[in-house]
């Protein structure tokens, strides 16, 4: 299939939207690394040691290695700011004047800042700069001339993930003795210690920046995702990479992710193929399929073929019918041995966000994202559905409670229960789901919304999404579909894979549920657990809270 050329979305375009994205993020022009443009800090605990309310600078302490840290991530460019919570203002435990003291201090051990963000209020004034209020991160970036979602934060304890979560930015937690374990369970990215983080912020700087050139002109791709809607969403970036350094690229995916493949901006030609050594639901192997596979292979004419996988999938079946299919430059991740299938064995640690673990390998490809497309998720203006008239305004709460994989999937009487409690706060709420979900989106719908179930294909409820305050729903495609919509997500998000792998990528987001039950890093397609606590146990207030944390009014209109 030939996609529309006149896409703003494709790359041939890719000027155009370049420009528009430039223009919303300050002057760094075209040096400033593909992830990152800042590092956000939390002060006590994390800079400098925990001295509850201090206002005496004789009394700050560094931690260790600190200074050279800092050190390092000014010489790789990064902006810095502190953002800290330092209720003792409000509480009288000390003057602005000895905070300030105490902040000339901390320069002079560790090197200037360019930014100070302060909350000086307590739990009770109901401030929307407490962290995990995502206030002083919005700040902090509008400071620093960037967005939140180019900054990444790193602090101690929860509130500071959650409120660099809350504003689409990423965070880094490091514990310390008095970080609480669920805290860690719940965070996504974990470091050692602020050495160690800053280590790694860079190290995930670097490798989306390709070192070598793709090795020859590259006229025609193959990318390769197979799996299901979500997995094909998440490396869109990657292909989008991919793109801008190819003349046509051909994409290879399964019957289950066609419908997301589709709405991928890059893409010029799609070949339909399921791969028995990725479904989850294989069939047997067919040789005569797989012969047919090869030959259609080979007469893409590809210079190139970058094959992305999850981590627990295997690139090297597909490696070698592109071998048997004349294919001479080949890319893959793999830790398995691959012999001579791969001219580009590439490695990444576990815990990599997969938009950026895919960014990765088409950087070894020899590829990056042009100045100005961001490494956000994106779908093709065109192939998104009109949405439907009769949905009302914008601003609408998508509930959407079902996934292919049910231990993923939030409980139908805890998403009924949702319903009814959004509807109570006011929200407009549209439940939506596939044919085949339509008996739990009744269901949940009969207790407050609007029930959509089966009524949307893929590109329908893209559209759907779109055009919403913001989405809740479990670990599943449509969390993707709101990320390219930069709309904030809500994430009932089942343990069962690492959520600094597979939550909402670059959006704001606020997780709920229990990330520390021992489904946990089971990969589960069914919960093993009875009675489902990881999710069974969320309060539908916690989700009446979130909407307030990201700012999704009530009102039925606007909210964003
Ligand atoms: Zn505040």
């Amino acid at each position: 299939m030939r996609q529309d050329q006149e896409d703003p979305y494709q790359r041939r375009s890719a000027r155009a939207y370049a420009a528009a994205d430039r223009a919303g993020s300050g002057s760094l022009g075209s040096l400033r690394g593909v992830l990152y443009d800042a590092v956000l800090l939390d002060r006590d605990g994390t800079l400098i040691e925990d001295v509850p309310y201090n206002g005496d600078p004789e009394k700050v302490r560094s931690v260790p290695g600190a200074r050279a840290a800092l050190d390092r991530l000014r010489a790789a460019g990064l902006r810095l700011a502190v953002v800290t919570n330092q209720s003792g203002l409000a509480r009288g435990y000390f003057t602005g004047e000895q905070m300030r003291a105490v902040h000339a201090r901390v320069e002079e051990l560790l090197g200037r800042f360019d930014a100070w963000l302060v909350c000086p209020h307590d739990d009770a004034d109901g401030c929307d700069c407490r962290k995990p209020a995502p206030g002083l991160v919005h700040a902090a970036a509008r400071e620093l001339g960037t967005t939140p979602s180019r900054c990444v934060l790193v602090g101690d304890i929860g509130r500071d993930v959650a409120a660099a979560l809350a504003a689409g930015a990423a965070g880094v937690l490091v514990p310390t003795p008095v970080t609480r374990p669920e805290e860690v369970a719940a965070a996504g990215w974990v470091a050692n210690d602020l050495p160690a983080a800053v280590e790694e912020i860079l190290r995930r700087q670097e490798a989306v920046q390709p070192a070598t050139p793709p090795g020859g002109p590259v006229r025609t791709a193959l990318v390769v995702r197979s799996d299901s809607a979500g997995d094909v969403l998440v490396t869109g970036p990657a292909i989008r990479a991919v793109a801008a350094g190819a003349q046509r690229v051909v994409l290879l995916c399964g019957p289950r992710g066609r419908a997301a493949a589709d709405l991928l901006p890059g893409v010029d030609e799609i070949i339909e193929h399921p791969l028995p050594w990725i479904d989850p639901m294989p069939a047997p192997v067919d040789p005569e399929g797989m012969r047919s596979l090869t030959a259609r292979l080979g007469a893409v004419g590809a210079d190139q073929a970058v094959v992305f996988t999850s981590f627990h999938q295997s690139a090297l079946p597909l490696a070698l019918l592109l071998r048997m299919a004349g294919i001479g430059r080949i890319a893959a991740i793999s830790d398995d041995y691959p012999g001579s299938l791969l001219d580009i064995r590439h490695r990444v640690p576990v815990g990599v966000p997969e938009p950026e673990r895919a960014l990765s390998l088409a950087a070894a490809a020899g590829h990056r994202l042009p100045d100005g497309d961001e490494p956000v998720l994106r779908l093709r203006r065109d192939a998104v559905a009109p949405r439907p008239a009769d949905l009302g305004d914008p601003g609408y709460v998508v509930l959407h409670p079902g996934s292919a994989a049910s231990s993923r999937a939030c409980p139908p009487d805890l998403a009924a229960r949702i319903a009814g409690a959004l509807t109570a706060a006011g929200h407009r709420v549209l439940v939506t789901g596939s044919a085949d979900e339509r008996g739990v989106t009744a269901r949940v719908a009969a207790a407050g919304g609007t029930d959509l179930g089966g009524r949307t294909d893929l590109a329908g409820l893209a559209a759907i999404v779109a055009d919403a305050g913001a989405v809740v729903v479990g670990n599943t495609g449509p969390a993707h579909l709101a990320a390219a919509a930069g709309v904030p997500v809500v994430s009932l998000f089942a343990p069962t894979v690492p959520f600094g792998q597979w939550g909402p990528y670059r959006v704001p987001t606020v997780r709920l549920g229990d990330a520390a039950t021992p489904c946990r890093d089971t990969r589960a397609a069914n919960c093993p657990v009875p009675g489902h606590p990881c999710l069974s146990r969320i309060d539908p207030d916690e989700v009446v809270d979130a909407l307030r944390t990201l700012a999704v009014s009530s009102g039925g209109g606007g909210g964003r």
